[in-house]
C-alpha cells in the first residue's frame, strides 16, 4: 500500500439504475414517460447560442422567482441545485454536523447512507415495520437530524401530513428534511408547514413529476435563515451549479401548471389500473402513492423475474438487499408500456 493511500477518502458509491443505450421498455428509474411541458420545446428552439459563452446567473434568480411564485413563498425561501441529489447532498453537508446520529429509515433512498459516509456523518437507520411503514415513535429519541422521503422510496408508501408534522414537532432541536420527490403523485406536501416550523426543509425535484430528469433540477424550500446557510455552503463549493439551459427550460416547465397536472393525472390513472393488473396476477404490494409500485410474488423469485424481464427488454429495478430480496420496483410508464409488461407477465406465469 502506498503511503498516500491512508489519506484518500474512500467511499462505497451510490449505484444508479441502468440507463441502457438501446431501446427498451424502461420502468427502472422512475422517470416520467411523457415529454416536458410544450413551453420547454419552444425554449429549446430559441436558445441563444451566445448564452453559452457566459457564466450562468449564480443565484439562479429566474428559476427561484418562478418557483417562489408557484408555491406562494418568498424568493429567499428557495434554493435550487443540480437535481435534488445535489440539494440533498448540500443539506447533509450544511445541517448534519452533530456528534449524534442522523436518523433515516432502514429501507429508503440508498443515497442517504452514501452522503453520510462521504461526509463522515454518524447515522442510525430506524426499521420500517413489517408492512414497511415508518414507525414515528422511533424518531422521538435524541438524534443529530432526520431525513425521510414522503412517499418513501422504494416502498411508495405515503404518510399523511399529521404523521409528518408529528415527527417534525418531536425534533425541533435538529433539522428535519422531508424528501418529496414523489409528492405530486401522492397528496398534501409538507410545504405548508415551512412557515410554522423553523427546523423544516422540504426538497423536491423536476426529475419525476416534471419530466426533466435529464436537465438535473432540484430545489429546497424552507425559511430564509436555513436557505442562507445552504447558499453559503454552495458558494463555498461551486458558485455556478445550474447551467444556462437548465435554468431556461426549468422556468418554462414551472409556468405550465395545466400540462403538469394533466401528466400527473395520467400517471396516477395508469398506476391505479396497474395495481388491479398486478393483483389479478397474484402480486402483493404496499399501496402505492408514487409513480412506481413495489411488488413481490409468493410463487416467483424476484431475481429470476427481473432477469427474464431484462431479457425481454423490459427494465425494472431489483436490489436483492436485506428485507427486500423478493421485491421489484416497477416505474409507471405509459399505458402501452404497461400493457407490454403485463402481456409478458401473463405469459411468464402461464396465465
Ligand atoms: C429520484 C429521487 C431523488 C433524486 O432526484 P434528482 O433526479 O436528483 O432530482 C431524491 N430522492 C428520492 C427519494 C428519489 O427517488
Amino acid at each position: 500500500m502506498k503511503a498516500f493511500e491512508k489519506n484518500i477518502r474512500k467511499v462505497e458509491p451510490y449505484v444508479p439504475g441502468e440507463q441502457p443505450q438501446h431501446k427498451v421498455i424502461k420502468l427502472n428509474t422512475n422517470e416520467n414517460p411523457y415529454p416536458p411541458a410544450p413551453g420547454v420545446a419552444k425554449a429549446v428552439r430559441s436558445t441563444d447560442i451566445e448564452r453559452m459563452r457566459l457564466y450562468p446567473d449564480p443565484t439562479s434568480s429566474a428559476l427561484v422567482k418562478e418557483l417562489a411564485r408557484y408555491y406562494g413563498v418568498e424568493e429567499n425561501q428557495v434554493f435550487v441545485g443540480v437535481g435534488s441529489d445535489d440539494v440533498l447532498s448540500m443539506c447533509f453537508l450544511t445541517f448534519f454536523n452533530s456528534e449524534k446520529p442522523v436518523f433515516f429509515p432502514d429501507i429508503t433512498y440508498s443515497f442517504y447512507k452514501v452522503w453520510a459516509d462521504l461526509y463522515r456523518i454518524p447515522y442510525e437507520c430506524q426499521k420500517l415495520d413489517a408492512d414497511f411503514h415508518i414507525v414515528k415513535e422511533d424518531y422521538y429519541q435524541e438524534n443529530g437530524g432526520v431525513i425521510f422521503p414522503n412517499p418513501n422510496a422504494p416502498t411508495a408508501i405515503y404518510e399523511e401530513l399529521d404523521f409528518v408534522e408529528d415527527i417534525i414537532e418531536h425534533n425541533q432541536d435538529v433539522i428535519v428534511i422531508v424528501d418529496e420527490a414523489y409528492v405530486d403523485f401522492a397528496g398534501k406536501s409538507a410545504l405548508e408547514l415551512v412557515n410554522k416550523y423553523d427546523n423544516l426543509i422540504v426538497v423536491q425535484t423536476f426529475s419525476k413529476a416534471r419530466s426533466m430528469a435529464g436537465m438535473r433540477i432540484g430545489y429546497a424550500i424552507s425559511n430564509p435563515t436555513l436557505i442562507k446557510y445552504l447558499n453559503d455552503a454552495k458558494y463555498s463549493f461551486n458558485s455556478y451549479t445550474m447551467n444556462q439551459t437548465s435554468l431556461l427550460y426549468g422556468v418554462e416547465a414551472v409556468k405550465d401548471k395545466e400540462y403538469f397536472e394533466e401528466t400527473v393525472a395520467k400517471i396516477v390513472e395508469t398506476r391505479e389500473w396497474a395495481k388491479d393488473q398486478f393483483r389479478e396476477l397474484g402480486f402483493e404490494f404496499p399501496d402505492s402513492r408514487a409513480n412506481f409500485i413495489f411488488v413481490t410474488h409468493p410463487d416467483h423469485d424476484a431475481k429470476e423475474l427481473f432477469e427474464a424481464l431484462k431479457k425481454a427488454n423490459i427494465y425494472v429495478r431489483f436490489w436483492g438487499s436485506e428485507r427486500i430480496e423478493q421485491y421489484l420496483r416497477v416505474t409507471i410508464g405509459t399505458k402501452e408500456e404497461m400493457e407490454s409488461l403485463f402481456a409478458f407477465l401473463r405469459e411468464y406465469m402461464g396465465r
